[in-house]
């Protein structure tokens, strides 16, 4: 069929998901008390757990064991990430796309979708305006089109690192975009992108084949089951899986993640590096039934339970959610949040705060500016970064894993946080803001142990205070 992509896969390639033992293990009994507790404990022991102990977690419905689940949760996000909350921002490049999603506004016989790629110079006027915001994190996301091929998006890339404008640079792109073959990561790749984002949406055979149309490039489960296979063959060692709860039963779903991070990781000895978990929204011109299936009450099981299967992988909860359940959800695993967000092509040099809904693939939930965002999470108690330092020194994939041992976060993580956060706030933040961050800001030096450490971070905050130097991470 014209325009399909070539069928590549990883050698070895294989369809982990069997749709019949998932389900058979969420149908299992509910878990005594016992069982329950070992699992939540070994999670706290940092030890990523099985499929079949995941869905322990998931078939218990007793409300004591669940607040242990909700607190594990809790416990686990503390004491691996501390209360850091890494920020970035979605940019939409362009809506072009073949397939026919049957819950997206891009889909292509939505009619009422305006189409729109957009040019070099447009790209640059919207990353000038993100980084006049203080964002530092972006991620490219791209429809699936022929014209949106590796050299395209790599160009893309490309273009975003070099537009700077003073103190206002990109550090690291990430990409959410159709699978490429092996070549097309390694030509990403080598643009210096972060992390190859791929949701699988649902690991459901039959659901995901009712709503990727088999004449579309979409409808190949095996082939975007394999994608991020193919990424780590080609050494884009950063990537990031997801699923749209909202299309198939939520539990299913959880079993399906964490069996693609446990696949990784016995592949190829890193497991992802993200997991997202967008929930289905409206979408212009899209009459897609799902929407409200998974109850917010189920939403946070969702993330408790990620959280305690995989405990060092980044949970990113995107702007689809309002701003009084986000603040609600990230105590229980979120790690990475996007704000300042606008997903309509062009958005983000439109004036007002409204959504242009026939430009946007889904309707935004938040849509708070950065700052007001930021300002909110320092009022919880949360530490905003901007933080790019690991990827930037090789610190990823395999390597990370390596890192992200106990200590790593307090040595490395905690004061990039403050060195990034103090950048926001010299050089982009609203007085009301500045004033919220001095209090934790001088809380979260007051943690750290007397040392080198302490005197060279207090150093480098003085530094970018008085001086322009900037980007100094450890
Ligand atoms: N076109 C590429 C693809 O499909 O892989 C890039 C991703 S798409 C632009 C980004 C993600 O948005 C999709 O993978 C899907 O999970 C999510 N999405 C699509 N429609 C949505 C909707 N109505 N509500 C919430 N999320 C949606
Ligand atoms: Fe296209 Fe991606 Fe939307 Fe599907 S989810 S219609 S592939 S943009």
């Amino acid at each position: 069929m014209p325009g399909l992509p070539k069928i590549e896969t990883s050698p070895g390639a294989v369809d982990f998901i069997n749709d019949a033992s998932l389900t058979q293990l969420l149908a299992g009994p509910a878990p005594g008390k016992n069982l329950v507790k070992d699992t939540i404990a070994k999670s706290l022991a940092k030890e990523p757990l099985s499929v079949e102990e995941t869905a322990i977690l998931l078939r218990c419905n007793d409300p004591e064991l669940l607040d242990d689940i909700y607190g594990g949760a809790r416990t686990l996000k503390e004491t691996v990430y501390g209360n850091r909350i890494v920020l970035f921002a979605p940019l939409y490049v362009g809506n072009d796309c073949v397939n026919d999603c049957a819950y997206c506004g891009f889909q292509q016989t939505n009619e009422l979708s305006v189409r729109h790629t957009l040019t070099p110079e447009e790209l640059r006027a919207q990353v000038l305006s993100l980084e006049a915001a203080g964002q530092k994190r972006l991620i490219l996301v791209f429809g699936e089109h022929p014209r949106y091929d590796a050299e395209f998006m790599a160009e893309q890339v490309r273009i975003v690192y070099g537009t700077r404008n003073g103190h206002g640079e990109i550090r690291r792109v990430n990409i959410n975009a159709a699978p490429l073959d092996i070549e097309g990561y390694r030509i990403v790749k080598a643009a210096g992108i972060g992390t190859y984002q791929i949701f699988q949406e649902t690991y459901h055979h039959e659901t995901y084949a009712r709503v990727h149309s088999a004449h579309t490039r979409k409808g190949n489960y095996p082939y975007r089951l394999d994608g991020l296979s193919r990424a780590l063959e080609a050494g884009c060692d950063d990537v990031g899986i997801g699923v749209l709860f909202g299309l198939y039963d939520w539990r299913f779903e959880v079993l399906g993640l964490v069996a693609h991070a446990v696949h990784l990781h016995e592949r190829y000895g890193v497991g992802p590096h993200t997991i997202s978990f967008p929930r289905l929204r409206p979408a212009c011109g899209v009459n897609f039934p799902g929407l409200g299936s998974v109850s917010d009450a189920d939403f946070k099981r969702v993330i408790a339970t990620l959280r305690l299967a995989v405990p060092y992988t980044g949970l990113i909860l995107t702007a689809r959610e309002n701003a009084e359940l986000r603040r609600e959800l990230m105590s229980f695993g979120v790690s990475q949040i996007d704000a300042g967000s606008r997903i309509e092509i062009g958005g983000y040099t439109e004036k007002g705060d409204s959504q242009i809904s026939d430009r946007e693939q889904f309707e935004l939930g938040d849509t708070r500016s950065l700052d007001s965002v930021i300002r909110e999470l320092l009022k919880d108690g949360y530490l905003p970064s901007f933080c790019t330092a690991c990827y930037r020194l090789g610190r990823t994939g395999e390597h990370f894993m390596e890192f992200a041992i106990p200590g790593f976060i307090k040595r490395y993580c905690t004061p990039n946080a403050l060195t990034t956060l103090t950048e926001y706030l010299v050089d982009y933040s609203s007085d009301e803001t500045r004033r919220t961050a001095e209090e934790l800001i001088r809380k979260e030096l007051d943690k750290l142990e007397p040392g080198p450490l302490k005197d060279k971070l207090e150093e480098r905050i003085r530094q970018i205070h008085q001086t322009q130097d900037r980007d100094l991470y450890f």
